[in-house]
């Protein structure tokens, strides 16, 4: 592609099952979940044609610029390629913060899908999955154009899965965030009283359907999560009184999602006040990067 700007929506994920299985040596967690991108997205855009570094956000404040994920990762291309030799980001934020829907992800995953698109010289995908692996384990999936996937290790061992019949999404998005460190803290407090027994591996053949789907989704995070905020469960048991086949808490929370067979109602009683409830779909096909110029 050539081109010296470009533009992505940064979509989001969720975690259609969530395990979280042993911990290692260095305190990082290894997980297993399948992951399903939504229609729910930030805008990003990368211009190259600068050689000052920039970065310009629309929506609420997510800290300063060299913590911001998308600044990291254009960093990051630059170091590994020695292009570009600067950047102007721009991303209207739409995605909620802190919510389990990977938005600072998504934000990165566009800035590696971009910057890819439109180099000169390309780097192989092995070398941009190396870079979305460093800046967190949502990215190396973000980074890809899989609607959905199977991931393993830290999130980087991903297998690409055939995307299933869109399905309509009610999310409920309480008025608090879930920090993701605090997170995987409760879940090693409770597993010093009750051991992990790990579950039965997630199979290809066994998530090609949403029926199968429906039997394996889960999150270890609820548990802890559910305990510190009832809230939490109040919005599980009204997806599932409206009719969700499946509902259950994405990432570490707070986001919880429903997925419906047919059109889901408009409103959705018994969920606890302040939470925004926000209608979404899943993808058969993840958005592409379009040159602007
Ligand atoms: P995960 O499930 O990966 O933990 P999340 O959806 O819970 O993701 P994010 O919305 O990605 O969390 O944000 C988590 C933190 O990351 C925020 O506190 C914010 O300061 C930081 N952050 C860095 N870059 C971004 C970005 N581009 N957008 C949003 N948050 C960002």
């Amino acid at each position: 592609m050539t081109a010296t700007a470009a533009t992505l929506d940064a979509q989001a994920k969720i975690n259609l099952a969530l395990r979280i299985l042993a911990r290692e040596e260095n305190g990082y967690h290894q997980l297993e979940t399948l992951f399903a991108r939504i229609d729910l997205a930030d805008t990003v855009r990368v211009a190259t044609d600068t050689s000052a570094r920039e970065l310009t956000l629309d929506g609420p404040d997510v800290g300063p610029r060299e913590r911001n994920l998308a600044w990291r990762a254009a960093e990051a291309y630059m170091a590994e390629a020695g292009w570009p030799h600067g950047f102007a980001i721009h991303i209207e934020k739409r995605i909620p913060v802190g919510g389990g829907l990977g938005g600072g992800s998504a934000d990165a995953g566009a800035v590696l899908r971009i910057l890819n698109a439109i180099a000169p010289r390309p780097l192989p995908d092995a070398a941009v999955a190396t870079l979305a692996f460093r800046l967190g384990a949502d990215v190396p999936f973000v980074a890809t154009d899989a609607p959905f996937a199977l991931g393993w290790g830290r999130g980087e061992r991903l297998l690409a899965l055939n995307p299933l019949p869109a399905r309509e999404l009610l999310l409920c998005l309480p008025p608090f965030g879930v920090e993701t460190g605090a997170a995987f803290g409760w879940i090693d407090a409770q597993r010093r009283e009750e051991p992990l027994r790990a579950p039965a591996p997630l199979r290809p053949q066994d998530v090609d359907r949403w029926d199968g789907i429906a039997r394996l989704a889960g999150n270890d995070f609820e548990t802890p999560v559910i305990h510190r905020h009832p809230g939490i469960a109040a919005c599980l048991e009204a997806l599932t009184a409206a009719g969700a086949r499946i509902a259950r808490m994405s990432g570490s929370g707070s986001t919880v999602f429903g997925v419906f067979d047919r059109r889901p109602p408009a409103e959705l009683p018994g969920v606890p006040t302040g939470t925004r409830v926000v209608h979404a779909r899943t993808l058969t096909h993840v958005a592409q990067v379009r040159p602007l110029d």
